[in-house]
């Protein structure tokens, strides 16, 4: 059986709401990924974009050795059975699932 898993972004701005597409941001060390949509995306390129276009080109930042998210195997296997995902039994659930988990994870705690 196949089945298809969609994430559905909507804008990280408080009150907006709106369908929204992942952006990353980094500024020394610190690096974050929000979801805006297109007018607060545009807003945001405004806003940077004097500093971008006078500045040198940077070099890439080290990739990280490990770009995962640990979460609970078990939580994640007796999350998947119940929303019908299909889910390997043993070893680390793929990201595929663990995406998806983590999402509902984190609406969970907004709603409570
Ligand atoms: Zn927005």
């Amino acid at each position: 059986m196949a089945q298809i898993i969609r994430i559905y972004r909507t804008c990280d701005v408080s009150d907006c709401g709106r369908d929204a597409a992942e952006h990353v941001l980094a500024l020394g060390k610190t690096r974050r990924s929000i979801d805006l949509c297109q007018a607060h995306a545009d807003e945001l390129n405004k806003t940077v974009q004097p500093y971008l276009s006078i500045g040198r080109p940077a070099p890439r930042a080290r990739k990280a050795s490990k770009p995962d998210v640990f979460v609970n195997p078990r939580a994640v296997r007796a999350w998947a059975k119940e929303h019908g995902v299909p889910c390997p039994e043993i070893g680390t659930p793929p990201l595929a699932v663990k995406v998806p988990y983590l999402r509902w994870w984190c609406d969970q705690r907004q709603v409570g």
